[in-house]
């Protein structure tokens, strides 16, 4: 969805948003529940563990990872298990998280209940274009398509964080 702006060589290239430190385990995309049933294994064929949870009576799933930690260092990445660290994602286009197919944007809910897009601060790529260009992006219609995709799947909108800059 953002492959106007930020081309599939570079993310392929940097990976950073898939994988993660204990601190960003609340980043994991969140996943319709019948996901969780089509991918039981990872991809060097272990059982994948998940979370289930509910938000407005709509359930979803989220890989646990708290496992794989190996170590106390708070920099210990844990990667998403369908990164291939060769071939990247294994996902075909159609089950790819709706998290992951609009990152590093981040539909968020404030303090007072407004919901906002935001920008996740910490994406190197992203970070190298103008803020403009985002806003474009998300008035030639990918605004309607966060919100019609979170209308159906309130799960995928997360508390607001300090330091996330708001795109509108
Ligand atoms: S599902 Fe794919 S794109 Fe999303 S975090 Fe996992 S490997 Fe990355």
């Amino acid at each position: 969805m953002l492959s106007k702006v930020l081309s599939k060589a570079s993310c392929a290239e940097c990976r950073f948003c898939c994988s993660f430190r204990r601190s960003s385990l609340w980043e994991l995309p969140r996943l319709p529940a019948e996901f969780a049933e089509k991918y039981k294994t990872d991809t060097e064929g272990k059982e994948i563990r998940y979370i289930f949870d509910e938000c407005g009576g709509v359930p979803f799933a989220v890989t646990d990872l708290t496992g794989g930690y190996k170590t106390d260092d708070p920099a210990e990445e844990v990667k998403c298990p369908f990164l291939d660290p060769r071939r990247g994602c294994i996902l075909p286009p159609e089950d790819k998280p709706f998290d992951c197919s609009i990152w590093p944007l981040r539909y968020m809910r404030r303090e007072d209940g407004s919901l906002v897009t935001a920008l996740t601060p910490t994406c190197p790529e992203i970070n190298k274009l103008p803020q403009e260009r985002l806003t474009e992006l998300l008035d030639g219609g990918l605004r309607g398509q966060i919100e019609a995709y979170a209308k159906e799947h309130p799960y995928m909108i997360k508390p607001y964080r300090e330091g996330f800059p708001v795109l509108g």
